[in-house]
């Protein structure tokens, strides 16, 4: 449902992903593990299409139809659907507002509920801002919840835990199966083994290229292998 071809990214002339093809099908979860700075997030950014990742050379297609030229906002309307390693705040806006779109989605309370609940949350949420006051760890899981409301097709989760105490895998695995339920394939990307487990087949990324790819069991053990040498290549553009 999802196909890289050959994509392409370079940055201040250091190449970032590199020729990158890959295909994820429909309805399955997927973890992107990998160190700190081989390109995990900057491939999201160019999955979702953000303004100045457009730059890339090579194509995105989802579900047979080349979305290269499409805006953030028009591959959200295709149902993608980005969920940042570092949420963003909305100030002025109270979490309810912000999960409803400011009351567009016609959502009941139960339904709310519900989905503050798999992330867990308490309805006294619902009417806090959504500004400084809450703990990263708490517009993760608002962001979260903002996601599994939308029901996207594709998800993209960076660093679903990173804020969130260890303890809270359980949730993690809740919000994973939800979106599998709802039909959507999701790409999550984690330093975490416990959440590889979780997903259905992973990949190791490695120099802005996926390096391997299989169970989560052989990726993990390939990946605690070549760690060390694991790191972005931070080659110059040829
Ligand atoms: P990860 O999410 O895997 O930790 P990132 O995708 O955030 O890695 O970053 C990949 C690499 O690209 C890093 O080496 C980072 O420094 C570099 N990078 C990202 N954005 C830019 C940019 N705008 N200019 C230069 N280098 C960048
Ligand atoms: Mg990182
Ligand atoms: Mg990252």
């Amino acid at each position: 449902m999802l196909e890289l071809k050959n994509v392409f990214l370079e940055r201040e002339n250091r190449v970032i992903i590199k020729n990158m093809s890959v295909a994820f099908e429909d309805n399955k979860v997927y973890s992107i593990l990998g160190n700190n700075g081989v390109g995990k997030s900057t491939l999201a950014y160019i999955i979702m299409g953000l303004e100045n990742y457009r730059d890339h050379k090579g194509d995105i297609i989802f579900n047979s139809k080349k979305i290269n030229d499409l805006s953030v906002s028009e591959r959200s309307k295709l149902g993608i659907t980005l969920v940042w390693q570092e949420p963003v705040r909305f100030e002025g806006i109270t979490t309810r507002e912000y999960l409803t779109l400011g009351g567009k989605l016609k959502l009941s309370n139960e339904e709310l509920l519900k989905i503050l609940n798999l992330v867990g949350l308490s309805e006294a949420y619902l009417d806090r801002i959504v500004d400084s006051s809450l703990s990263g760890g708490e517009r993760k899981r608002i962001e979260l919840a903002s996601a599994l409301i939308l029901k996207p097709k594709l998800v993209i989760l960076d660093e679903p835990d990173s804020g969130i105490d260890i303890m809270s895998t359980d949730m993690i695995e809740a919000v994973l199966n939800h979106f599998k339920s709802n039909g959507a394939t999701v790409l999550v990307i984690t330093h975490r083994e416990e959440i590889a487990r979780m997903t259905d087949e992973a990949y190791l990324m490695c120099g802005g290229r996926m390096l391997a790819s299989g169970t989560p069991d052989e990726i993990i053990a390939f990946y605690k292998r070549l760690c060390d040498k694991c790191s972005h290549t931070n080659q110059p553009v040829e």
